[in-house]
């Protein structure tokens, strides 16, 4: 049986939805398994210390290699590559494989067939036990491309072995902003959890990720977290929560004590407290209707 897939995100970054995943981590009951797919700025393990007992490579796909001892420099890859992505210097070609879109076309144009195509570590997959079960995470190498695919790759991991060994909760830390890695994390998935904060450019932030769910048809609710920095936005979102038929699930206040003990790396759920469990109930319940 397939898990039940929940994965938190929001618009933006800083809206203390890693912490907020931690806690859900910590709330749930029973077996679960989470993923970290911010796989270009991983925080969860900071707070869930995976103890790692797997690591791999990752590769990202194929792309253009130059055996320079052989290229002539004439020249005709750099004027084939539409994408910029090889051009010859001091008599030799190059390839800039952030450019590169693996289409293969300068293999065929060269004239001494000395370009190939090859693979190269993008980053690293890995797994661990934390207090509440196992854990994927990964990490992009900077400048690494393809976090797409890592993400794509992180989350079939985790739910085979969900399935595997019957887990029914897969909990994933989706990444921040509404591009290429979070359409991944969100494609497929059972609910989605926005965390957001009572700003008006956090509003303006929800409302694309809100259309990105509404697109790839992943049922959602809204949290907000912080709500008391703004009581004023908060029945703003509330408001459009109303006006345009968002569920929202829940809100929960600003505290020192919760911004302690996450800057010691604890979970802050006994900080929180009850707003925090209502937000988990209330995650569940809209989670099962669908
Ligand atoms: S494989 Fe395609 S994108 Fe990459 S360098 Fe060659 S022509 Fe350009
Ligand atoms: S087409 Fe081949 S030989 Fe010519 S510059 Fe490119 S890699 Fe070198």
């Amino acid at each position: 049986m397939s898990p039940r897939e929940i994965v938190v995100v929001s618009g933006k970054g800083g809206t203390g939805k890693t912490t907020l995943t931690a806690c859900f981590a910590a709330l749930a009951e029973g077996p679960r398994i989470m993923a970290d797919a911010d796989v270009d700025a991983p925080n969860l393990e900071l707070l869930l210390s995976p103890r790692e007992t797997e690591k791999r490579p990752f590769f990202g796909m194929e792309v253009a290699h130059v055996d320079a001892a052989r290229c002539t420099g004439c020249g005709e890859c750099e004027r084939f590559c539409r994408f910029r992505a090889i051009s010859v210097r001091d008599g030799k070609a190059e390839v800039d494989s952030g450019f590169c879109e693996g289409c293969g076309g300068c293999l065929l144009v060269c004239p001494e067939a000395c370009i190939s195509k090859e693979k190269f570590q993008r980053g690293v997959l890995r797994r661990g036990e934390t207090d509440f079960g196992s854990m994927w995470y990964a990490r992009l190498t900077p400048g690494g491309e393809n976090s797409g695919m890592l993400v794509a790759l992180l989350r079939k991991e985790a739910k085979r072995e969900a399935v595997e060994r019957g887990v029914s909760l897969l909990l994933v830390d989706g990444p921040p902003g509404v591009g290429c890695p979070v359409i991944s994390s969100l494609t497929g998935a059972d609910f989605a959890v926005l965390v957001t904060e009572p700003s008006r450019s956090a509003l303006s932030d929800l409302r694309r990720v809100i259309s990105l769910c509404t697109m790839l048809s992943v049922p959602f609710g809204i949290a907000v977290n912080r709500w008391d920095l703004s009581k004023e936005m908060t029945s703003a979102i509330r408001a459009a929560c109303d006006e345009e038929g968002w569920s929202f699930l829940g809100a929960v206040p600003f505290s020192e004590k919760t911004a302690r003990a996450v800057n010691e790396g604890r979970i802050p759920v006994k900080e929180i407290g009850d707003p925090l469990r209502e937000l988990w109930r209330a995650i569940l319940e809209k989670g099962r209707e669908h």
